[in-house]
């Protein structure tokens, strides 16, 4: 497979740094292609505004999905952008890579996608009607293509579990698997997520390393979450929402678009 590794810490001698090393060995011993994009390292511009659109004139008000629509368009988005859309393209399987801060991705990534998810590439794309609102949610442009997040937090695993205090991991990473990954139409696979990693030890090191090896060779082939495609039946269209009886018993909130529930 061909693999795109987008990672975003800004120290290369981190624990994170040495992650993605371990990583990108792993899937190369596969026999994978591997590019890495190196957010920090690159400079990568994390903020949407103007200089996105160059073709905007000085006194058009900026519309956000429409200046990404026309320039998607036109081919006039940035050279940065089109460079990570035609990486992302290439890949057959994405790993976004981070240290969870604040609950979520650093601002860099964050802002990677708010740049390269164009309207037109990885939203704003199919029929959208009555009957068919896009090709969203399991379908679209990366369709047929894997993901997962590899993270690493400072709070331990009880921290994340289903009654611990910063909330479910599975809840907190949502937005990213479901809203960022599924939507274009990745499947996407658990995420690897290394806890009470700030006072890790060597032979701590050793077992994580040894941990994501093991997630690396199963890239190709383990089961993706089982997240519900937006237009197979199982939501009313247009209002979306899941029609009745089709959860697990007792399932609510995001495990509601999980198949199993
Ligand atoms: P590093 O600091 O580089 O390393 C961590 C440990 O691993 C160190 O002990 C280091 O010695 C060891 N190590 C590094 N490399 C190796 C190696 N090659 N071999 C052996 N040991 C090694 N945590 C949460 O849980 N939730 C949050 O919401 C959250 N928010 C945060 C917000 C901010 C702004 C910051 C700065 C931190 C936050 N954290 C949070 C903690 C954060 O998630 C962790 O600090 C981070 O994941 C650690 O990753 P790192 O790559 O920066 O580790």
């Amino acid at each position: 497979m061909n693999i795109l590794l987008v990672f975003a810490h800004p120290e290369p001698r981190s624990l994170n740094g040495a992650l993605r090393d371990v990583a990108v060995a792993a899937l190369r011993a596969e026999g994978h292609a591997v590019r890495v994009t190196d957010l920090y390292a690159e400079g990568w511009k994390a903020v949407v505004d103007r200089e996105d659109f160059p073709g905007l004139a000085p006194e058009e008000r900026l519309r956000a999905a429409a200046a990404s629509a026309a320039a998607f368009e036109a081919g006039a988005l940035t050279a940065d952008v089109r460079a990570e859309q035609e990486k992302l393209l290439w890949a057959d399987a994405l790993i976004l890579q981070f240290p969870l801060w604040w609950y979520s991705m650093p601002a860099i990534l964050k802002g990677w996608v708010e740049r390269v998810y164009a309207y037109g590439f990885a939203y704003g794309v199919g029929e959208h009607s009555d009957r068919h609102w896009g090709d969203r949610f399991g379908e679209g442009t990366l369709a047929g293509k894997r993901a997962m997040l590899l993270v690493t937090a400072g709070g331990w695993a009880e921290h994340y579990s289903a009654r611990g205090v910063n909330g479910p991991i599975d809840d907190l990473l949502f937005p990213i698997n479901h809203g960022i990954l599924f939507y274009p139409g990745y499947q996407v696979l658990p995420a690897f997520v290394a806890y009470r990693v700030d006072r890790l030890d060597g032979p701590g090191f050793e077992a994580l390393a040894e941990e994501l090896r093991g997630r690396m060779r199963g890239l190709a082939s383990d089961a993706p979450i089982a997240f519900r495609q937006q237009n197979g039946g199982d939501y009313a269209i247009p209002a979306l929402v899941l029609r009745e009886g089709r959860e697990a018993p007792g399932a609510r909130g995001f495990a509601l678009h999980r198949v199993e529930g």
